[in-house]
């Protein structure tokens, strides 16, 4: 496995051609879903629940990439290469070199990653069945953790994904519809970006009221996502009407 470092990311290798990364933050992911794991099993001796959960970190991170691949292989079919994937403290991220030229390659490159999601959701859900029955006596128990971890994890991913909160795939699937309707990408990303602004909002003050609630810091992450989501909607947004500005006073210019 050849590895390189970029900018706070250490490159792993490549698959079908794309690098694929992990950002040091990450690893704040892995040792909290570590925890979160191990603490949820005290019947287990500490290193068996230490490295379950530390298994389900990394069962999190290859459902991430396999996401972020269906991205990005669902992006070259329509003719769009991928630079590389990272995988970060709140999902991963395909770097797309361009914006795929249609609303319809838009949507679909979009509906991959979901896609792919719900299609490991349900392998896991028939590694559930079948390692009930076949698994050895002694690996069962894990064999079942793991399996619904994997069913879990990406049925989680698959719908977290598809809300309506640009620039997550389901904001992405509402722009390509705008765009579709108004044949202008720059409106359906401004007006895309401006719901998921107020998606952005609710999931903060959701996660803040939840963690009031019931005191588990868990949530927290979740005011994270919903902050990430604010300041990209809030950029898309002000790059929208600073673009459109100077078209407006190009005329008087000239
Ligand atoms: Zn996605």
């Amino acid at each position: 496995m050849r590895v390189t470092v970029g900018r706070h990311t250490l490159f792993l290798g490549r698959v079908s051609g794309i690098r694929i990364g992990v950002h040091v933050s990450w690893l704040v992911l892995f040792g909290f879903v570590t925890l979160m794991v191990a603490s949820g099993f005290t019947s287990l001796p500490p290193p068996a629940r230490y490295a379950l959960g530390a298994l389900c970190a990394i069962v999190l991170f290859v459902s991430v990439v396999a996401h972020e691949l269906a991205h990005a292989l669902a992006a070259r079919r329509f003719g769009v290469r991928t630079a590389s994937i990272s995988v970060f403290l709140l999902g991963g991220i395909a770097m797309l070199e361009e914006e795929p030229a249609t609303p319809r390659a838009d949507a679909l490159v979009a509906l991959a990653g979901p896609a792919m999601s719900a299609l490991i959701a349900l392998v896991g859900c028939v590694g559930l069945l079948l390692g009930g029955r076949f698994a050895p006596a002694g690996l069962r128990d894990a064999t079942l953790i793991l399996a619904a971890y994997v069913t879990l994890a990406n049925a989680a991913l698959a719908a977290f994904n598809l809300l309506p909160a640009y620039p997550m795939d389901g904001g992405r699937v509402l722009r390509a519809l705008i765009w579709r309707r108004t044949r202008d990408r720059e409106f359906a990303t401004a007006v895309a970006a401006r719901i998921g602004m107020s998606c952005g909002v609710l999931i903060v003050a959701a996660a803040v009221l939840i963690c009031a609630a019931t005191h588990e810091l868990v949530f927290g992450w979740y005011a994270l996502l919903g902050t990430f989501i604010l300041r990209a909607g809030w950029s898309h947004e002000r790059a929208f009407r600073r673009a459109r500005r100077v078209r407006a006073e190009l005329p008087a210019a000239a």
